[in-house]
């Protein structure tokens, strides 16, 4: 075998996590493959629905304390869990790397990331006030408390689980909720990892709780009386059957979906930087990124030094083992992924795509693992079936545009609406193009920069809704309670 194998003496154990005890799952016994070689790294046992009913009781036994904990306390407790992260990186860093075939560069980031977020939401935790209103019927007094909902349940993918997972416990926990968290049955070992950290951090048991598994232990949290609000961050698919079983119990869904982020670029931008960037949506996450600008409109007079630049800077990314220290991009989850991925290129080539660069399954060294390389599809019609859907692999379709109207024409025409990327050294046309766009999130001359905890995330349209991140991400996991007390005698 070519590429380094996961040591398997750093892997963790425990899929299922409830309370203070951590009992074999339920489930069935499941064999996880690391994409880079298709190796077998572990072999565990998945949890299953009476594993969520009893993650559901003990974040239930263990609420009324956490939610009594005065703020300052929580405050501490997040502070030193985020200390621990970071002071535990070490330990954290290849299992990004085995879960799903991340590059062993992007794990100390990803720390840093899920430490931030625990410092920025803990030092909410303190912060939580209400207010008074002069209420029209009185003499009263009225007040806003805004409180948690109890019992969170988390339902992350596998393509970052520590990312998508913190951006929502970090809040949860400092809104004074309990959590109940679905770690993905083919990258589990991040979130595994966490789960022994906030332990270890001191946190109440109970307080967080792992469940391991696919749709049928996110089907049975969905399902539960018992949690309070349930935040996915996955597929627009997926969300359609949790709505669906979320009318029994009635409770809310937060949606953080998936993309087809427009890049815009305007023949007046730094065209180096804008392609630097725009090659950033192919490989960042290893093309498997939901918020990823995977949708490149060019404008006419620069297009093809655009495309030239594209294909050059992709022949300088090192696609490969993932644990070696110099590769900047690695495979993709798995070979059907790989297959889907595919056939949407072969599809694109049908519908009159030119290939830029890429587009083969790599081989040799390559064989045994998921791989693709940096694929440019260019003069893709904005009809076909690759523009408009989601890839979720390192593939950029790119296409003309003649004026600026048509290019926020052509940014808008989409089911999704999660990112836009506007690239352009007029100010005024920054500014005026982004108001513009149908999308949570624009940067203008950025490429993912902007994704820190203190900022709010997330969709319009297909894309999702609710956000996570910011005041906004704090509001998410909190419900209002209105109080009016009559001051008449
Ligand atoms: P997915 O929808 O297949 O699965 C997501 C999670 O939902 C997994 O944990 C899965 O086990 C669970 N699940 C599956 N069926 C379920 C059901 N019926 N009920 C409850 N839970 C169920 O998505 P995926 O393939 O794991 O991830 C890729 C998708 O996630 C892409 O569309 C990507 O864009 C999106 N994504 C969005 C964000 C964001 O913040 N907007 C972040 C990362 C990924």
């Amino acid at each position: 075998m070519a590429f380094q194998s996961p040591d398997q003496s750093r892997l963790p154990t425990a899929a299922t996590v409830i309370g203070d005890s951590q009992p074999q799952g339920g489930g069935a016994k499941y064999a996880h493959i690391y994409p880079a070689t298709g190796e077998v790294t572990s072999e565990f046992h998945l949890s299953d629905a009476s594993d969520v009913a009893k993650a559901v009781a003990a974040a239930q036994a263990a609420f009324p304390e956490w939610r009594a904990m005065t703020g300052d306390k929580r405050r501490n407790l997040m502070f030193k869990l985020a200390a621990l992260i970071e002071e535990r990186a070490e330990e954290m860093t290849p299992l990004l790397s085995y879960e799903n075939g991340s590059i062993l560069l992007a794990g100390p980031h990803m720390s840093a990331d899920a430490a931030q977020k625990f410092r920025y939401f803990g030092g909410w935790a303190d912060k939580i006030e209400g207010r008074a209103i002069d209420t029209w019927g009185g003499p009263a007094h009225d007040y806003v408390r805004y409180e948690p909902y109890g019992v969170v349940g988390a339902i992350v993918p596998w393509n970052g689980p520590l990312f998508a997972a913190t951006m929502i416990m970090a809040p949860a926990l400092a809104a004074g909720n309990c959590v109940v968290l679905k770690a993905p049955e083919n990258a589990p070992y991040s979130l595994m990892k966490l789960v022994e950290i906030i332990r270890d951090a001191g946190f109440p048991p109970g307080v967080v709780n792992l469940v391991t598994g696919g749709p049928d232990v996110g089907e049975a949290m969905v399902g539960h009386p018992g949690i309070g609000k349930i935040e996915f961050i996955g597929s627009g698919g997926t969300a359609r059957k949790i709505l669906a079983k979320a009318s029994e119990t009635l409770k809310p869904i937060g949606l953080e979906l998936g993309g087809k982020s427009a890049v815009l670029v305007f023949a007046d931008a730094d065209l180096q930087a804008a392609a630097k960037r725009g090659l950033a949506g192919a490989v960042s996450a290893n093309g498997q990124g939901c918020v990823n600008g995977t949708r490149l409109l060019v404008e006419r007079s620069v297009y093809e030094p655009y495309l030239q630049m594209l294909q050059a800077m992709a022949g300088y990314v090192k696609v490969g083992d993932p644990l070696a220290q110099d590769t900047v991009m690695g495979p993709v989850i798995s070979d059907t992924a790989l297959d889907r991925i595919q056939s949407m290129v072969e599809g694109g080539k049908s519908d009159g795509a030119r290939v830029v660069v890429g587009g083969e399954r790599l081989d040799g060294e390559h064989k045994d693992g998921f791989f693709l390389p940096i694929t440019v599809l260019a003069d893709v019609s904005p009809e076909s079936h690759i523009a408009k859907n989601e890839v979720f692999g390192p593939v950029l379709v790119v296409t003309p545009f003649d004026s600026e109207e048509e290019a926020v024409a052509l940014a808008n025409d989409s089911d999704y609406g999660l990112g836009a990327y506007i690239h352009t050294t007029n100010l005024a046309r920054g500014h005026r193009v982004a108001n513009r766009m149908m999308a949570g999130q624009v940067q203008v001359n950025g490429s993912g920069e902007a994704m820190t905890p203190c900022v709010p995330f997330g969709g319009m349209k297909h894309s999702g809704h609710g956000r996570l991140g910011g005041i906004e991400g704090l509001r998410e996991f909190q419900q209002v309670r209105n109080v009016w007390i009559n001051l008449q005698d």
